[in-house]
Order: structure tokens, then sequence, then C-alpha cells
């Protein structure tokens, strides 16, 4: 196998639950040691593509490659990966480092002591060494979900398949967990594969993003891209406020934030009208109803507005400029 063949990769995949083509026709190639996100709306085929990967589905069509190799028809067990759902599913009868070994009985090549050794060394890596004795009833829901992904990375497979397995947990806790599991994926080297509706869970870990819409690809690129760049109408309000625009005939995106809320006397800038204004703590969120056509959200930090002033701010007219390099074409809506 050539060094730079992808790690993990699907060609034509299709997959119909009886009249719903729940992935249709979908390409990904994923490097070795890449943290790729499937980022799409509820319904979109991000979960049945995970699943197929993983083998717990049999394709219609299309093609699975892991490391070069054909696993299209091989059952799970075969295929050198293993899945981290929302519901971690422990075993309540166990300890903590019971389940975590439970990883590696499946095989059961290794010896007691080994498994033990393997337990301490991945039971620390998701901070819980001093936890191995408790039950999962005497965890947080965090702490639950670090003992799933312990046990799914103890025998080390080739890649992890995560399915929204930070969905249940609270805001603050998910964005502690999410820089974690970034870390934990450094530090493995291991290819990730994670399944999430987020955009910000996407944009905050991944090396790359796939937008998935309703059983198809619409855009694969970094995050950067993703969000500054994006192709199609549909990226750019599912990665991101949509502010869309037709302009000298072509239909462009302008990011919020990119535009500069000048006052009406300025000499550039189109002229438009304050719609709304949204306090928000950090920024305040206006919709501007441009002369021209079209509306923009515009996004302002506050570096001193406070909360009193910004009501008064609606229905004033203004100037809104921005540069053309924040502009971006994008295809008609589908
Ligand atoms: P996502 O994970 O992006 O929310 P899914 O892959 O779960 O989306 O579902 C894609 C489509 O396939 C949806 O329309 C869903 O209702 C349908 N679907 C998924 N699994 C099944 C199933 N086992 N039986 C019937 N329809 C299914
Ligand atoms: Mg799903």
């Amino acid at each position: 196998m050539p060094d730079d063949a992808p790690d993990v990769s699907v060609s034509g995949l299709r997959k119909s639950y009886g009249e719903v083509w729940a992935v249709d026709g979908v390409d990904l190639e994923i490097a070795r040691g890449e943290f790729f996100t499937l980022l799409g709306p509820s319904g979109s085929g991000k979960t049945t593509t995970l699943r197929l990967i993983a083998g717990f589905e049999r394709p219609d069509g299309g093609t699975i490659q892991l490391q070069g190799k054909d696993v299209s028809s091989l059952p799970p067990y075969e295929r050198d990966v293993n899945t981290v759902f929302q519901d971690y599913a422990l075993f309540p009868h166990m300890t903590v480092r019971e389940n975590v070994e439970y990883g590696l009985r499946v095989g059961g090549k290794y010896s007691r002591d080994e498994r033990r050794r393997r337990a301490v060394e991945v039971l620390s890596m998701v901070q819980l060494d001093t936890h191995g004795d408790r039950k999962p009833s005497q965890l947080s829901g965090g702490q639950r979900q670090r003992v799933a992904l312990a046990r799914a990375i103890i025998n080390r497979p080739q890649a992890l398949l995560l399915d929204e397995p930070l969905g249940a947990l609270d805001l603050k806790l998910r964005q502690e967990l999410q820089i974690e599991l970034k870390r934990i994926q450094q530090e493995l080297g291991m290819t990730f594969i994670y399944v999430t509706h987020d955009q910000d869970e996407a944009l905050t870990m991944s090396n790359r993003i796939a937008v998935f819409n309703k059983g198809k690809i619409e855009q694969v690129g970094t995050p950067a891209e993703v969000y500054e760049h994006p192709s199609t109408e549909f990226v750019a309000g599912f990665v991101g406020t949509s502010n869309v625009i037709d302009r000298d005939g072509r239909r462009v995106t302008i990011r919020p934030e990119k535009i500069r809320l000048l006052p009406v006397e300025a000499t550039d800038g189109e002229p438009a009208v304050i719609r709304a204004a949204v306090y928000l703590g950090a920024i305040t969120r206006y919709v501007c109803v441009l002369d021209a056509g079209g509306e923009l959200a515009v996004v302002q930090q506050n570096l001193e507005t406070s909360s009193s002033d910004v009501h008064e701010m609606e229905g004033r007219r203004v100037r809104l400029a921005w540069s053309r390099v924040a502009e971006f074409a994008i295809k008609e809506g589908t």
C-alpha cells in the first residue's frame, strides 16, 4: 500500500430505506490521523454514512476502503474501527476499569496484566485515573462519556467513529470535552470521523468538514474554507448565518462580522436601514435592509455600546461597507 493512500476512502456510497435515499452518492477521502467531521442537519445521512463505514449497514452501491483494503462486504468485527455513540451504554454492574478492559476482552489475546496496564493508560488519557473503582452510576454524564471513549480506544483501532457523542451534555461541558477530545485524538494520532449537527463543534475540532444535505455532500474543506468560502447557499446558511445578496448578476455571500456599519454621512459603503438590533453581550447583531435590495446581518463587537443604546439604532439610516475579498460567489440554492 502506498504511504499516501487515504486511511478511509468511500466511493459512490448509496443506501436507501424504502423510498428514501438516506445516502445518495457519497465520496470521501480521509487521511491518516485526520479529525474529519460529517456536519449537517438532522436526517441528512450522517449516521447512515457512519454506520456503513462501521459495517452495521450494507450499502446498496459503492465501496468502502480502510487503508487501501476493500472492506465493503466485511462484518463490523473484521473492520479495524470502533464506534462511540451518544448513548454510551456502559455495563452498570462493572467498575469503570472493568468497562474499559472489556474493550480488549473481545479479542481475548491479552493477559490480565496487559489488560490492566492498558486500562490504566487510557483512563489516565481521559483524566479518570482516580475513578477506576467506581461504578458508572457514581459518575457524571461527562465522565461516563469519557469512559465510553476510553473503552473505544483501548485496543487502538485504525479509526474511531463518533456519532454525536457530546449531544446529551450541556453546553459548557460540551465545550470542555470538545477541546479534550481533540487533544486525545492528537495524542493518539488516530483518525477520527465525527458526526454532529452543531457547526461550532465542527469548527472547533475538525481538520476538515464535509457538509451533508439530503444524503449528499455539498462541500468538503477546512473549517476556514467552509466558513469563509461556502460554495453553496445551503452551506452559507448552515455553517454560520445565511447572508446572501444578488449583486451585478451574481449571488454572493458575506459573513456578518466582515461588514462595517458606518454613519449615513460616510462616503463609502452601500446605503441601508437598520431593521432590527439585538444586544448579545459581547456583540450586537443588526439586520439591515439595503436600498439596492436584499437584507444583510451585521455583527459588531461592543467596544462601547451598551444594551440601552442598541434599540435606538432601529430605523436609523446607515451605510454598510465590506471589502470585495470578503464576498464569495455561490451556486444557486438547491
Ligand atoms: P442524520 O444522522 O444526518 O440525522 P440519518 O442517516 O440517521 O441522518 O438518516 C437519513 C435518512 O434516512 C432520514 O430520512 C432517516 O429518516 C432515514 N433512515 C435512517 N435510518 C433508517 C432506518 N433504519 N429505517 C428507515 N429510515 C431510516
Ligand atoms: Mg444521526
